[in-house]
């Protein structure tokens, strides 16, 4: 017990010094622009907030310290089952919609020949502070071996859906970038050049070849250090072409504008529900879904695949690594919705049939 509470004191020793150490990753956030338009930002306080206010995290302290010093308990006992990505096939032209899932959030959508990826991020840990949140899970490729896509898009800027070195690696590419507000600004002052970066307001509409890409509400937060907690906004996307669409979640709570997403976008069916699923905890209940309300949520799109994300390479909360997914695909089935389980970097469609290979 004393050696333990004598390497937490270590810990947090280190973690204020690798956080000033890393502070240049914290901008002085008075020099970002105040979002007057935004009804969902205050310019006094120049921060984001959420609808219905979120319940601040409460008792994680013994959380956090399994986190740290028990990480291995939240982590599969052998790697994954994993696809070698065939980006050739899933890159092929046609009006078929097609996907890949990277783990984690990391999802990639051949839409009739857009490609868009959704918050791409290698990094072996995604703690502000190397204690926690170490990668359990390989990437199933490199970034050098994925075929530059038309667009990324990026929902909020926590560590494990911003990563600085993909962000510049894709950047330096010359690939686009689609964020909500204050996101941008921060790619701005990374370096990305002001003509890579679309930076909306929910509701905001981007053009991405023929697909045409809203950002739509979610009940989350944001923030990269110690004093930057919600300057910076968190969206959905949905990505439609020719009445067909795609449903991508980024991070949310359970809330009423889950429900409200599809309803504005009617006569549009969705072949893909991208849910956030993974992550949560009683003790951060307004930070992510349980299941069972991912489940619910999917149920809202009338998808004809629902497939469950935010799980699968990083251990960020004290469940096993498959508790969320067998929860979530038992929920759904319950709801009549079609859940999908691919394989990391597995090609699929919205015709393909389950595996429940995570069991
Ligand atoms: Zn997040």
């Amino acid at each position: 017990m004393l050696l333990k509470a004598v390497l937490a004191v270590f810990a947090i020793l280190a973690a204020v010094i690798v956080y000033f150490a890393a502070a240049t990753e914290v901008f002085d956030m008075t020099s970002f622009p105040v979002y007057q338009k935004s009804d969902h930002y205050d310019p006094e306080t120049r921060r984001f907030y959420d609808a219905v206010p979120m319940r601040s995290p409460g008792g994680t302290g013994a959380k956090l310290l399994r986190m740290v010093f028990d990480e291995k308990a939240f982590h599969p006992e052998k790697p994954l089952p994993t696809v070698r990505p065939d980006f050739k096939s899933f890159m092929a032209q046609g009006d078929s919609f097609r996907y890949m899932w990277l783990g984690h959030s990391i999802v990639l959508m051949n839409l009739g020949g857009t490609f868009l990826m959704t918050d791409p991020v290698f990094s072996d840990c995604v703690s502000p502070i190397p204690i926690m949140m170490h990668r359990f899970q390989k990437p199933a490729a490199s970034m050098d071996e994925i075929p530059l896509p038309d667009a990324i898009l990026i929902s909020h800027d926590h560590y494990d859906h911003l990563d600085r070195k993909a962000v510049m690696y894709f950047a330096a590419k010359g690939v686009k970038f689609v964020t909500p507000l204050g996101v941008g600004e921060r790619l701005r002052k990374w370096g990305v050049p002001e003509g890579s970066i679309t930076e909306l307001d929910w509701d905001g509409k981007a053009g991405i070849g023929g697909v045409s890409v809203t950002l739509v509400p979610a009940r989350h937060a944001s923030g990269r250090g110690l004093f930057d907690a919600d300057r910076t906004l968190w969206t959905g996307y949905v990505a439609e072409k020719g009445g067909r669409a795609v449903y991508y979640s980024g991070d949310t709570s359970w809330g009423d504008h889950l429900e409200g997403i599809p309803r504005k976008f009617s006569g549009v069916t969705f072949d893909a529900a991208f849910i956030e699923n993974g992550q949560y905890d009683e003790s951060w209940p307004d930070y992510h879904m349980f299941p069972e309300e991912t489940a619910k949520a999917a149920s809202f799109f009338a998808p004809a695949r629902f497939i469950p994300i935010h799980w699968g390479a990083y251990p960020l909360a004290v469940h096993t690594w498959n508790d969320s997914v067998k929860r979530s695909v038992s929920a759904a089935e319950k709801l009549g919705v079609k859940p999908l389980v691919p394989k990391i970097g597995e090609i699929f469609d919205s015709s393909a049939e389950p595996d429940r290979w995570y069991e």
